[in-house]
């Protein structure tokens, strides 16, 4: 089958490689002119890995990535709630990855230029138009200016374009601006001393105020250093998003740095973390309401396009990696594409909608608020403070939600 993919993000071009090796037909049209390594750092959950590893990168993710050993839940003082095993000495058939997005783009750009050929992924392609018939898409594209690109034609076209999706707009169009939740998140990345297991990833504060830390790089690693990949969260009561939202738009540390002054844990100094940082980000916690339909006729939305959620607990990049292989199988089992696509709608519209739900109430990171409540100036013991039965029931439920339990049960 001849496929369009609309999009040369994290889902996109895992979705070129999962399609081509099931032999399709497939062409990647990027608006960028050039796929530069953006964003900061991710956490690729995982049954994610599973399946960048059926395209053989398990070795090129090792060599890059930090395998997180454990999510480990803080309070304010640096004092742990519960430390969560991760990777695969905790029972998971894949490690789990802390990775830089720049990275994991790149390595899936060169896996996807070496399987499909590098003209097969157009880039300064915008997506401009799409009509459709009975006979596949036809698609216009044009650079970012607006000058015509070119024309082509497809069976059917996956809609990996992101949370700004012009085919979501096409089919929403009174949707308008994502929805922001009052969350401002700075981000940024830190070289420093490596820190607890050197594989952690850490949550610590409360849903107003986070700061969530985890290392990235190998290579640092390997010389005895952490790349710290680090997101300050601060809540503020305005929800009126006034401008679009923007993955690269610079921060000033002076706008959160205050409020975290204080935060010195015995295996971390914050706010020297901070003002060590190489640069920063700004941006808000957006997402968008789930909606009822993913799949029209032979245009499909997939990965950010389909359910943006709120980065939370690593499941923005591996929602869609799941996507990936998700609407593989379906072209696979059923020959008709207008069913394949409704059956990949029908198999993960529900999943992923839960999530972007559970992301909303903060996922498994409600053990921080709770904890908060209930013991604001730190604590000798936590069993004085919650159960651990508690506590692991509200993680495991959620790891089950979004499809990556452990084997042996949390
Ligand atoms: C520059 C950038 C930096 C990011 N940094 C982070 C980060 O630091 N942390 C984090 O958690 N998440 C980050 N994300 C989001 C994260 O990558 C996604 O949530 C997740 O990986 C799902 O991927 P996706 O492929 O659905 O969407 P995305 O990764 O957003 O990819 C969408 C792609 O579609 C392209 N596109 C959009 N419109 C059109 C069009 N009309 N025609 C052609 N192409 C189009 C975009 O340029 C982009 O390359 C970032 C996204 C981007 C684009």
């Amino acid at each position: 089958m001849k496929i369009m993919i609309i999009g040369a993000g994290i889902g996109g071009l895992t979705t070129a490689l999962a399609l081509h090796k099931a032999g399709h037909q497939v062409e990647v049209f990027e608006q960028v002119p050039e796929i530069k390594a953006l964003g900061v750092g991710i956490n690729l959950l995982p049954h994610a890995v599973g399946v960048l590893s059926s395209f053989g990168l398990a070795p090129e993710l090792a060599r890059v990535a930090i395998e997180a050993q454990e999510y480990v839940f803080m309070n304010r003082h640096g004092q742990e709630i519960l430390a969560d095993a991760r990777g695969s000495t905790a029972g998971y058939a894949f490690p789990q990855y802390s990775i830089h997005r720049g990275d994991l783009q790149m390595i899936l750009l060169a896996a996807a230029q070496q399987a499909l050929g590098a003209e097969q992924i157009r880039v300064g392609h915008k997506l401009a138009s799409f009509t459709q018939d009975e006979r596949g898409v036809d698609a216009l594209f044009t650079d970012r200016a607006g000058n015509e690109r070119g024309r082509f034609h497809a069976d059917i076209m996956i809609a990996s374009d992101g949370i700004h999706s012009v085919v979501r707009s096409h089919y929403y169009p009174d949707e308008g601006m994502p929805l922001w939740n009052g969350t401002i998140m700075w981000r940024g990345t830190t070289v420093g001393k490596p820190f607890l297991t050197g594989g952690s990833v850490v949550k610590a504060g409360w849903t107003s105020q986070k700061f969530i830390v985890y290392p990235i790089s190998r290579q640092h690693a390997d010389r005895g250093e952490a790349l710290i990949n680090w997101i300050a969260d601060l809540h503020f009561d305005n929800t009126n998003l006034m401008e679009r939202e923007d993955w690269n738009r610079p921060g000033k540390i002076e706008d959160f740095l205050p409020a975290f002054e204080s935060w010195k844990f015995p295996w971390l100094d914050v706010p020297e973390v901070i003002r060590n940082a190489q640069s920063v980000f700004e941006f808000p916690m957006v997402d968008r309401d789930p909606v009822a339909q993913w799949s029209f006729g032979r245009v499909v939305l997939l990965g950010d396009a389909a359910h943006p959620m709120y980065p939370i607990s690593s499941n923005g990049a591996t929602q869609a990696i799941i996507d990936a292989q998700a609407i593989t199988e379906s072209l696979a089992s059923i020959a008709d594409p207008v069913a394949a696509l409704k059956d990949f709608q029908d198999k993960r519209l529900p999943v992923a909608s839960q999530i972007v739900r559970m992301n909303r109430q903060e996922g498994p990171d409600v053990i921080l608020d709770i904890v908060n409540e209930r013991a604001p100036d730190g604590f000798k013991h936590i069993d004085d403070v919650i159960a651990r039965e508690e506590l692991l029931s509200i993680v495991g439920g959620y790891k089950k939600a979004a499809g990556h339990q452990q084997r042996s049960a949390a």
